[in-house]
């Protein structure tokens, strides 16, 4: 499955959105509703892979990416010293919304922890 999401438009600057990264491969900008001080996305802007399930062997480099992508922004933020949590939500039981793999990076402030049902 490789359908159009609300991000390809991002990607394709259709509908606005607030881009604070970008390379060959990998597209940054800040969610829409921010559930932390410091909320960005990080996506790749060449392939629309549903979910982390879907990613191929062939497809692993762009998790990596996505990755370092966040990592870098963190840095050249002044984020990375106190630290920073990043996140991909898969399906239904991790509320993902958006079927369009990405990477939540959330900083700016102590995140406590999470994890278990229900929190
Ligand atoms: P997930 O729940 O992991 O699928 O994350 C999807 C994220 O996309 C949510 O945190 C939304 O707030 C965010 N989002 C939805 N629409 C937009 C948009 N137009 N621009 C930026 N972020 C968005």
């Amino acid at each position: 499955m490789t359908s159009e999401t609300l991000f390809s438009k991002i990607i394709r600057r259709e509908i606005p959105a607030t881009i604070v990264y970008e390379d060959e491969e990998v597209l940054g900008f800040k969610d829409i509703a921010p559930q932390a001080p410091v909320h960005v996305l990080f996506i790749p802007k060449n392939e629309v892979i549903p979910t982390l399930d879907d990613v191929t062997p062939g497809q692993a480099h762009l998790i990596g990416k996505l990755a370092l992508a966040a990592a870098q922004y963190a840095r050249e933020q002044g984020l990375a010293e106190d630290g920073y949590r990043i996140v991909m939500n898969c399906r239904e039981h991790a509320g993902q919304t958006v079927f369009h793999i990405h990477l939540h990076l959330l900083a700016g402030a102590p995140l406590g922890h999470f994890g278990a049902p229900g929190q």
